[in-house]
């Protein structure tokens, strides 16, 4: 009974995800649903890839935390569109959460969306939000064993960004060992090693973010020099 009941809430959440996905396909704007356990990095990322694609795309954010506003605040800081969720104790964010936020957005003006997903590796891999693919992050002070420990959230994805690059040799994370388990779970994942504080990988992490969007988009802007 209780397993019934959990699908069937989670038809109902696919179903509104179907809707929003086709929704937002038909306004050509590119949608991302960024996974990862609590401090990995995700508002960081989020925040130093706007500043990169100011003048080349128009985006804004939907942020999902527990409580607070903090994460609103610092994208409104930086002069980025941002909508925060308060799930008030729930560990995802759901399709019908993204539903309501997208009211305060201008979508017509929008070409990608990011969606920062409440931090947790576990249940928001089964949760679509409308998204054309989900991005998992894993950084290199959380450890090496995640991709084995967690495999939906790796499974699902299309890209994973390994962070905090730049503190490798201060930890004991195995590079080599972390995307080898992240490859067995999932053959197709993209992966991209990134310190988004001092900017090293955040070249190729954009343009392939670019590339993506305008394939959504035709009339998208490439920055010079782009041969990915
Ligand atoms: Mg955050
Ligand atoms: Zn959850």
């Amino acid at each position: 009974m209780e397993i019934r009941l959990a699908e069937d809430l989670m038809d109902a959440n696919n179903r509104v995800a179907a809707k929003l996905k086709s929704h937002l396909s038909k306004k050509g704007i590119l949608t991302l649903n960024f996974l990862s356990s609590p401090g990995a990095g995700k508002t960081t990322l989020i925040e130093k890839t706007l500043q990169r694609l100011k003048g080349l795309a128009k985006t804004a954010v939907i942020v999902g935390d527990v409580q607070t506003s903090r994460d609103k605040q610092r994208f409104e800081e930086g002069g980025f569109d941002a909508v925060q969720i308060n799930t008030e104790g729930g560990c995802h964010l759901t399709a019908p959460m993204v539903e309501k936020a997208l009211d305060s957005l201008e979508l017509d003006a929008l070409e990608i969306l990011f969606i920062e997903n409440v931090g947790n590796l576990v249940c928001p891999a089964g949760f679509q939000l409308g998204e054309d693919m989900k991005v998992v992050l894993l950084s290199t002070t959380e450890g090496d064993d995640k991709p084995g420990k967690y495999p939906a959230a790796f499974f699902s994805a299309q890209a994973m960004i390994i962070t905090k690059i730049d503190l490798l040799a201060l930890t004991n994370f195995d590079l080599d060992f972390a995307k080898k388990d992240a490859l067995r779970i999932n053959p197709k994942l993209k992966i991209f090693e990134v310190s988004s504080l001092k900017g090293e990988g955040m070249v190729d992490w954009v343009d392939w973010l670019l590339h993506r969007a305008k394939r959504k988009r035709r009339d998208l802007k490439l920055p010079d020099g782009c041969t990915l």
